[in-house]
């Protein structure tokens, strides 16, 4: 089952307004385990702290978006899979 390590934006150099409304970064809530669980074969960690963002999900089925690590708190990015 592969997992995929998801890069912090910092890294990647993108400017993210956090204020933005039309940029979607999801924030967790207390106690969520990950964003995502479904019955596919993919699972996202954050690089930084490995924590579980998105398990088991079909990879391509989510993309392009932004999310605050539920472990650390780093903004990461998950990006489009044309694959
Ligand atoms: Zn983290």
């Amino acid at each position: 089952m592969p997992t995929y390590a998801l890069t912090p934006i910092e890294d990647l150099g993108i400017e993210i307004d956090r204020n933005d409304p039309e940029i979607a970064i999801l924030v967790g809530k207390p106690g969520m385990e990950s964003f995502f669980e479904g019955g596919g074969e993919t699972t996202y960690v954050c690089a930084d702290c490995g924590t579980t963002i998105a398990a088991n999900v079909e990879r391509g089925a989510i993309g392009n978006m932004g999310f605050e690590c539920l472990g650390c708190g780093t903004l990461l990015y998950l990006p489009v899979y044309d694959d």
